[in-house]
């Protein structure tokens, strides 16, 4: 057998899990690519980390934990093997950094950016809290570790409407995105201040996006990031986390559903769920898609490109991710 021929071969039960999403041309590629990287992962004790936005081959095939932002920040702190590699974006990884300073983590795009994190700087928190003396900063974990320094805690989607009545305190600033904490701000008495930044995938949803889909898909149950303009969040039937998506789906099981999120979610869900109808009316995130398992192949081989973390800045940031993981 050729090389490519004993990869398919090896790989064949993965294709299977994937083949709704992946037309069989394109898999040899993908085989090569997957064979080398199990190979690679033995060798360099490393372990795969794939937020829930990465491609089916990637999230299905290659990764050893998968997650949206808090599960791959907690299970980050508990990994075992000597290099990490972050199939997500860069932010995710300096996470991953803090958490494991020890080990080596690799992020296969040093391009795969965010458009939250990049709207808000260290200087920027920094006037925030002179125009608001003693109010604390809920800064949302997608940030750069520079921002997170300059935070009192860290909160994610999924837990941050705990972290923000967790502190206790009437005004809160959370940053950078607008919509999550005015999304939250309608959940909690807990005054709190904004930063205008978005979520360029999120942003894009409209309630006529949500409004047409219901009149073309009748029945159609749709769920709405927090990410997404409250006037989205209050058109869609839920609101969660991708995390609390994939729970609702799991427990509802609703006939036809449409995730208001990057296009990947709908089809790394619909692995586990091929009996029910996913609308995909999603839209891209060009940074989630830097990562690919060509790249993620190369990081293990060339072992780049390493993520550093300044310990001046590493500390205080590491701190502000901690004290959100202690919260129940
Ligand atoms: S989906 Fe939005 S929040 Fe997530 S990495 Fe892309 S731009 Fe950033």
């Amino acid at each position: 057998m050729t090389s490519v021929a004993s990869a398919i071969a090896r790989t064949a039960p993965l294709y299977e899990r994937v083949s709704r999403f992946i037309p069989p041309f394109e898999w040899p590629a993908h085989a090569r690519d997957i064979d080398a990287i199990m190979t690679l992962k033995a060798e360099r004790n490393a372990v795969i980390l794939a937020h829930n936005y990465q491609t089916p081959e990637i999230f299905h095939c290659v990764a050893d934990i998968v997650g949206d932002s808090l599960a791959l920040a907690r299970m980050a702190a508990r990994a075992d093997a000597e290099v990490i590699v972050l199939a997500g974006v860069h932010f995710m990884a300096e996470t991953a950094k803090l958490l494991n300073p020890d080990r080596v983590v690799l992020i296969p795009d040093t391009r795969a950016g965010c458009s939250l994190a990049d709207s808000i700087t260290p200087a920027d928190v920094r006037a925030l809290r002179l125009r608001h003396p003693g109010v604390p900063v809920v800064t949302y974990v997608n940030t750069s570790a520079a921002v997170k320094a300059e935070s009192d805690i860290c909160c994610t989607s999924g837990n941050a409407l705990a972290v923000v009545e967790s502190l206790g305190v009437p005004r809160v600033i959370m940053l950078p995105d607008e919509y999550l904490a005015q999304n939250i701000a309608r959940q909690t008495k807990v005054e709190i201040i904004t930063w205008a930044g978005h979520c360029e995938v999120h942003e894009r949803f409209t309630p006529g996006d949500i409004r047409e889909m219901r009149e073309a898909n009748p029945g159609v149950v749709v769920l709405a990031h927090p990410e997404c303009p409250p006037e989205v969040v209050a058109e869609a039937d839920f609101a969660g986390s991708t995390a609390a998506m994939i729970t609702y789906v799991g427990d509802h099981r609703p006939a036809k559903v449409a995730l208001l999120t990057e296009c990947s979610m709908s089809d790394n869900v619909a692995v586990h769920y091929p009996e029910l109808d996913f609308v995909r009316p999603c839209n891209l995130c060009p940074h989630m898609k830097r990562i690919t398992l060509g790249n993620i192949r190369h990081a293990l081989e060339t072992m780049t490109h390493e993520v550093t973390i300044d310990p001046a800045v590493a500390a205080p940031a590491r701190r502000a991710v901690e004290r959100m993981l202690a919260i129940p």
